[in-house]
């Protein structure tokens, strides 16, 4: 009889791996990272093979009762790196190799038998093995060049007989493996690399000797908006492949858009695999199987691309770094560009972050003696100036009698815009998700005196901090001018629109949110409307932000910069200074300049400031200050703990003996520094009827914050039956 270890998804805190018996019926079936189903706590659940083991003392052992893949795609390196999760994130060894291994394939896909020379970093040694044998030499260097062709179609191209294939797989030289067929048409006619500049070539330069040095390194390059970041990418993949080592690149979901495909398959051609959320999960399985057989080599994708199986992983590239889409935001909450620093370190690969607007975290560790060197690219390509910004003061709009949406500036501009048959667009942030009292005014935003955090409106007509729970009654005149006029605020894209239609009723107005966009490939389709030349005006949200490369829009508009501004998160600086550079990025991209107005009713604010300035030094050094002098990240690491639940008091009692345990646990672990905040409400206090309350753990010590949560988890194991915890180590936002 054969017994198995099996590696379940379970709650925190409870033991991780369990074991069962094999049936006769799939005895041989069954091997290590086999996805099995098994009996667990009362129903079926899927779960992991670790191994074989003796048979276990116990009265019961149950039968493990289907396979549901022989093999998913992990192997030992992702293995390691499920048990580097498990510390870093505080999930299950279950929950890790799930989240690696993605979902099953589900519907089966037809399989043929293909040629692989896996091996490619070998490729010449092999080659000089075979001088006397010129047949099997010119069938192999086919093979390398175009690998996963069927037996046959190899013979053909290389115009051998199939014997002669026979000889280099009886060789070991290529491998006959089983895989999906790929999913994408062929590629487009291959477009040969741009003459680099000076600065993309000191660049690349310094990115191959990090390739070629057998040490893992990580850098980040701070290039402002146009570059050039995309062909440094292409050059440092291109010297990647040509060693034989395969490369990961993430980019936000949002701009995973056909150009961007193209952009790459027109490069590397049948080499790019694809992995992103549009996919099914067999269509995902046939590219997962082209990146383990080596066919592909390199992984274009969204944040969950970074576990793909690559045997031969060399670098890994994550464009647009600062994005918080790259944190998940399920259990286990990962942070794609951690995982691809551990992931570089276990294959001595190289980490490459790219971004005009660094995260702070990032950069910070880009300064000299942090653990990432330092790329800088100043100038955009063709010397094309960067946009014109000029920011509008909301108060004085009020002053002047105007309380409608959009100043008199950008009244005007748009209409300048319009007489001119060029494009603008109008950027609306997605509304916050919680309501923030300002004076309309002085601009005053009310805030918690113990964390400088905005305070949150309640139902109940009380404001209130989710950092440290803080509460005060809403003021009725403002406690800065004494002002009247105090509102919670936030307009939405239709606002806005109306607002565009009774101003200019002949223009075409095109709206791009959540709304308009939910069907899939709509968002695409709206884009190409508007560049095509119908819409003269896009309003949009996020969205908007990223990537859009339309020549014709010289005007963009920011509607309130301070829906981000106050955010009620300590970030929030960030996020603004980040979004209004990317945002003024949209404009001026074609021959004409651009130009960029935003509104606000806090004019003097840094992050504005520097935006408009488009000074990332300026607005990093003051962001450092105020980190530092409120102790947040990079300057204390956090951790997040949300308990949730439908009845409140039962969420508020966890939350409170959560609370307890970590006080009493940190005295004992010595860890005076560390502070438990709250219970507090969360940022969104309710969701779909379940109550949210959280607690913050906050440290100079990552690892000792961790350890701390760690064994409060443990005591607390299923105590609280009705009430989900679950656990965010470094939390983007709070
Ligand atoms: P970034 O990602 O830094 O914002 P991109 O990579 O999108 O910038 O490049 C901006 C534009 O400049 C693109 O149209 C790109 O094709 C072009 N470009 C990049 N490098 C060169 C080069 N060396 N010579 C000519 N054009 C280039
Ligand atoms: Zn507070």
């Amino acid at each position: 009889m054969q017994y198995v270890e099996v590696a379940v998804s379970v709650p925190v805190g409870l033991n991780q791996t369990f074991h069962y018996r094999v049936p006769a019926n799939l005895s041989g079936q069954v091997s290590r990272f086999s996805r099995v189903e098994v009996p667990f706590a009362g129903r079926l659940v899927q779960g992991f093979v670790l191994g074989f083991s003796d048979p276990p003392n116990l009265k019961m052992i149950k039968d493990v009762k289907r396979v549901v893949e022989k093999q998913a795609y992990l192997n030992e390196e992702l293995f390691q790196l499920a048990q580097w999760m498990v510390q870093r994130y505080l999930c299950s060894i279950g929950d890790a190799l799930q989240t690696i291994a993605g979902s099953p394939a589900g519907a089966a896909r037809v399989k043929e038998r293909v040629i692989v020379a896996i091996d490619g970093i070998d490729g010449d040694d092999k080659l000089t093995g075979l001088v006397r044998a010129p047949k099997q030499r010119r069938a192999l260097e086919v093979a390398l060049a175009s690998p996963g062709l069927k037996k046959s179609e190899l013979a053909e191209l290389a115009e051998v007989s199939t014997p002669v294939i026979d000889a280099l797989l009886a060789k070991g030289l290529l491998q006959e493996v089983e895989s999906y067929k790929k999913i994408m048409p062929d590629p487009p006619p291959r477009q040969e690399s741009l003459q680099l500049t000076p600065e993309q070539l000191t660049v690349v330069n310094q990115l191959v000797n990090a390739i070629n040095s057998p040490k893992p390194s990580a850098w980040l390059l701070h290039g402002v908006t146009g570059s050039g970041k995309t062909e440094v990418y292409l050059r440092a993949i291109e010297h990647t492949l040509n060693l034989g080592r395969q490369a990961i690149v993430l980019v936000p979901e949002i701009s995973l858009t056909p150009q961007m495909v193209e952009r790459f398959r027109s490069r590397f051609g049948d080499a790019v695999a694809l992995l992103h959320s549009a996919l099914s999960n067999g269509e995902k399985y046939a590219e997962k199987d082209r990146i383990r057989t080596g066919q592909a080599m390199v992984v274009l994708g969204a944040r969950s691309a970074i576990f793909a199986p690559t045997p031969k992983l060399g670098l890994i590239i994550i464009d647009e770094e600062h994005e918080s889409s790259y944190k998940q935001d399920e259990s286990p909450k990962y942070h794609a560009r951690e995982v691809a620093l551990q992931r570089a370190a276990l294959n001595q690969g190289v980490v490459l972050l790219g971004s005009a607007t660094p995260a702070i975290e990032s950069y910070c560790r880009a300064r000299p003696g942090g653990p990432y060197g330092l790329l800088t690219m100043t100038q955009r390509i063709d010397q094309r100036p960067l946009p014109r910004v000029q920011i509008v003061d909301m108060r004085q709009e009020l002053a002047g009698g105007n309380t409608g949406i959009f100043s008199l500036a950008l009244q005007r501009a748009l209409a300048q815009r319009l007489a001119r048959q060029e494009k603008s667009i109008l950027f609306l942030n997605r509304r916050g998700f919680a309501s923030i009292v300002v004076c309309r005014q002085c601009g005053q935003v009310m805030k918690c005196p113990h964390c400088d955090i905005s305070l949150t409106l309640h139902h109940d007509g009380i404001l209130r901090c989710h950092y440290c729970g803080h509460r005060t009654a809403n003021p009725r005149v403002c406690p800065s001018c004494g002002g009247k006029a105090i509102r919670s605020f936030g307009v939405g894209t239709q606002r806005v629109e109306e607002e565009v239609r009774r101003l200019f009723p002949d223009c075409q107005v095109l709206r791009m949110d959540a709304d308009t966009t939910s069907r899939k490939g709509s968002h695409q389709k709206l884009l190409d409307e508007f560049s095509r030349g119908g819409g003269q005006i896009l309003i949009g949200t996020q969205m908007i932000a990223k990537g859009l490369d339309i020549p014709q829009v010289t005007l963009v508009g920011v509607i309130s910069a301070d829906v981000t501004l106050h955010m009620p998160d300590f970030r929030s600086a960030e996020r603004t200074f980040q979004l209004l550079t990317q945002v003024a990025g949209r404009a001026g991209r074609g021959e004409k300049s651009g130009e960029v107005i935003i509104q606000t009713y806090d004019p003097e604010h840094f992050s504005i400031l520097t935006a408009r300035n488009h000074d990332f030094l300026s607005f990093y050094h003051k962001e450092m200050t105020h980190r530092k002098a409120l102790k947040y990240p990079p300057f204390s690491h956090l951790i997040k703990i949300l308990f949730s639940g439908l009845n409140e008091a039962d969420v508020i009692a966890a939350a409170e003996w959560w609370q307890d345990k970590l006080t009493a646990i940190k005295h004992e672990c010595g860890g005076q520094e560390i502070e438990i905040l709250g219970p507090a409400p969360a940022g969104i206090p309710k969701i779909k009827d379940r109550w949210r309350w959280q607690l913050v753990i906050k440290g100079p010590d990552s690892r000792e914050i961790r350890n701390v949560a760690r064994i409060a988890l443990a005591q607390a194991g299923i105590r609280f039956k009705q009430v989900a915890v679950s656990i965010d180590v470094d939390p983007v936002s709070l």
